[in-house]
């Protein structure tokens, strides 16, 4: 016989303050590294969800039973799906279709609801149909790739916990691929907050096929081995704001070899922390080794099963 539970809620934010870990290449470079994988849901974007689903609430812009609707092909819809169970909200994620049915489950599994938009037309097809859902039943729409308190949860958080834990001073340089631009845009503003001129550099995966490297733009950051790093998407993300800014672009192939290595190493990341890995190394390689060198590790393998990441090689 079946026995379910009378309903009960968590009435406190899970996304929590990750561990900063040293990370010492034999002779080189030390990388400080934010285990961003640590958040509950697995991913980075619980912060971006807890910030800005708690101030939808405060502001009585949600209440018991409101309905959420987020556009996402990854990480930010089960991150709003863990939160929305948590405060009692509904959820619907609208994914391209051909989004890995593990997405799905989870995302159901938390209580919401998954519907898809056309394959061909990729996100933008996802947040057409997310915003006609919303217009249709009064839905709060996060809208992460314009929605400034992104990366304010950034700024506030995650660069709060950087500066408090980096030993020896505040970050000389810090390094991110570039999906709403909220980590690096929060961490910039968030170093800044705190006095430090930190270095910004956007790690931009370049796609390599046999015929060789295509170095357009739209091939470049479109890079599928590389899921959450499409920057061509974000509003939030205006490279003239960052001061400094230093795009290194990085292969797409490399970076995923790099993120088995870390997983060799006991870091169970996906393929855009071997990106973000590579593009800090470079920045060491350009800062010198005794620069400090900030970078997270933005979600798990176990997203990636069903990827090139678990390619035999
Ligand atoms: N890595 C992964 C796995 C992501 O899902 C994202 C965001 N879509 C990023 C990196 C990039 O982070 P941001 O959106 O803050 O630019």
């Amino acid at each position: 016989m079946a026995h379910s539970l009378p309903p009960f809620r968590l009435w406190s934010s899970t996304a929590s303050s990750t561990p900063l870990v040293p990370v010492r290449l034999d002779g080189g470079p030390t990388i400080w590294c934010k285990l961003e994988f640590l958040n509950p849901s697995g991913s980075t974007k619980d912060r971006i969800a807890s910030f800005i689903l708690a101030k939808a609430w405060r502001t009585g812009r949600v209440s018991e039973g409101s309905r959420v609707v987020e556009a996402s092909s990854g990480s930010t819809s089960i991150a709003m799906a863990m939160v929305c169970a948590q405060l009692g909200l509904k959820f619907t994620a609208v994914m391209p279709e051909g989004v890995s049915s593990e997405r799905s489950k989870i995302i159901r599994a938390y209580g919401g609801k998954v519907t898809h938009s056309p394959r061909d037309q990729g996100i933008f097809g996802a947040l057409d149909e997310a915003r006609r859902l919303a217009d249709e039943t009064g839905a709060f729409l996060p809208l992460q790739f314009e929605n400034p308190d992104n990366a304010e949860a950034h700024r506030v958080c995650t660069a709060r916990e950087i500066i408090l834990d980096l030993p020896g001073g505040t970050p000389d340089a810090v390094v991110s691929g570039v999906g709403t631009g909220g980590t690096i845009l929060g961490l910039y503003l968030g170093f800044r907050d705190h006095g430090c001129a930190a270095k910004p550099y956007v790690a931009r995966p370049i796609r390599r096929d046999e015929s060789g490297v295509f170095s357009d733009a739209e091939c470049a950051s479109a890079s599928s081995m590389i899921p959450g790093v499409v920057e061509q998407v974000s509003k939030l993300y205006k490279p003239e704001e960052l001061e400094g800014l230093e795009i290194l672009d990085i292969h797409d192939r490399a970076a995923l070899e790099c993120a088995r290595q870390l997983i060799r190493c006991g870091f169970p990341v996906g393929p855009s922390s071997g990106l973000n890995f590579l593009a800090a190394l470079e920045a060491a390689a350009q800062l010198g080794d005794a620069a400090r060198v900030v970078t997270v590790f933005p979600d798990r393998m176990e997203r990636y099963f069903s990827t090139a990441l678990f390619d035999e090689t």
